[in-house]
């Protein structure tokens, strides 16, 4: 379970003026995605207050969340101890800007006052959160692997955000799973037979787990795969749940060591006796790598390709620079002509590329740093999926990109 700490940021607040509200509303929301809350502060509205207790906060959990201290009103003090705190400056943000002023045109306000522009400015490093009911943006800072979020004070405006945006986000943040798989090689009984003989197994098995049978000429392939966030844990669980099936059928298996995902691609691709190929962007060859980790991988990975400039992409490709400038190079189009491209060049059965900004910058035509495309064709048919994966380092980012491609492939 992720922790987070809240920060509730203002003078009223800590003068009795102003019960906090938010502070139990946001914790509420968090509780109920699988966020626990350890600890909340309230504190003035000074720079230097606000700066140290996003320390302690950041030591405490791996998400902070903070509201108040936003408006057009006083001096911009959560701002300016956020950029102090991130190492960061504060400028205008024209995206902010716009919606700040087509929010005012809305109500009737056609004059924007210096004081509404400066709403505008944020730290370069934040990622905005618009707000629909208030002036104030409400900012995300990356810290690590760890997050803040940053909230105007106002209940009505706090809501919204935490409901409609900030929980959403986590929650497809939060979920990353590690995806771990273990094959068990079965001999000697036919597919329906086997069903039934491992039937109470298999409803014994916990909830993060997964069953599936993969017949492949006179023997079956289970496949078992369990899901969460500890890759050892999983392992752990697949080996005891791989133990419980030898008593039931063990004269019948005859493999249940290969654990990594990679391996069992390896073993039905040399099965099913396919190639596969790669033309990666923001994967950097990782895919390549995961593919060929195996001894005996040249029975089927017959190449790769790192086309990491859109020009490469074009030349070596063959992607159409009219699709590039109609979708941009980080798109579903471009990943599935990547794919074609690839498979041509080195006549594989299946070819896989990947397209995405891995960050730490968004992308050329302002692509979110974390987005992905990907496209696996076999045969003659390509299929294009997307992945968004905000702030996870770059060295992660290239791994689960390549063990989702190779998952969605076993
Ligand atoms: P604004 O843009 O409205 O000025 P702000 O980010 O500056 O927002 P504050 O000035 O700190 O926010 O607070 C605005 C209003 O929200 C005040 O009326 C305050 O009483 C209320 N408020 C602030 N913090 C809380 C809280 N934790 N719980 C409930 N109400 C709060
Ligand atoms: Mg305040």
């Amino acid at each position: 379970m992720k922790n987070a700490v809240i920060i509730t940021i203002g003078d009223e607040i800590l003068s009795g003026n102003t019960v906090d509200t938010n502070s139990n509303f946001i914790a509420t929301e968090l509780k109920n995605i699988g966020i626990k809350v350890v600890q909340i502060f309230t504190v003035s509205d000074e720079v230097e207050v606000i700066k140290n207790t996003l320390k302690s906060a950041f030591e405490l959990a791996d998400l902070v969340i903070t509201t108040g201290g936003l408006g057009p009103t006083r001096d911009d003090k959560t701002k300016k101890a956020l950029a102090d705190f991130f190492d960061d400056e504060i400028a205008l943000d024209e995206v902010t800007f716009e919606h700040l002023k087509a929010y005012m045109e809305k109500r009737g306000r056609t004059e924007i006052l210096e004081r509404n522009r400066e709403q505008a400015f944020v730290p370069t490093k934040c990622t905005v959160f618009q707000n629909h009911y208030g002036t104030a943006p409400c900012m995300m800072m990356p810290n690590g692997n760890k997050l803040s979020f940053s909230l105007p004070g106002v209940p009505y405006e706090v809501k919204p955000l935490i409901k409609n945006q900030i929980i959403p986000y986590l929650k497809q943040k939060f979920s990353l799973e590690y995806i771990v798989a273990r094959i068990v090689s079965v001999v000697g009984i036919p597919e329906s037979i086997l069903a039934d003989r491992i039937e109470n197994w298999e409803l014994q098995l916990p909830d993060n787990m997964a069953l599936s049978y993969l017949p492949i000429g006179t023997r079956v392939k289970l496949k078992l795969t369990a899901s969460g966030e500890n890759e050892q844990f999983l392992q752990i669980q697949l080996e005891d749940q791989i133990q419980k099936l030898f008593p039931i059928i063990g004269d019948h298996i005859i493999a249940a060591k290969e654990d990594k995902i990679e391996k069992i691609l390896a073993e039905i691709l040399s099965d099913k006796k396919m190639t596969i190929s790669t033309a990666e962007s923001c994967t950097g060859g990782e895919l390549a790598k995961m593919l060929t980790s195996n001894p005996g991988s040249s029975q089927f990975f017959t190449g790769g390709i790192v086309t990491y400039a859109t020009e490469m992409k074009i030349k070596t490709l063959n992607v159409s620079e009219s699709m590039i400038e109609r979708f941009t190079v980080v798109s579903e189009e471009v990943a599935r002509e990547m794919s074609e491209g690839c498979q041509k060049l080195f006549q594989t059965d299946i070819a896989l590329s990947t397209t995405g900004v891995a960050g730490p910058g968004k992308g050329e035509d302002g692509k979110e740093v974390g987005t992905v495309y990907y496209s696996i064709r076999v045969k003659n048919h390509s299929h294009t999926f997307k992945l968004f994966l905000p702030h996870l380092e770059r060295q992660d980012f290239t791994y689960f990109v390549s063990q989702k491609i190779i998952q969605d492939l076993v």
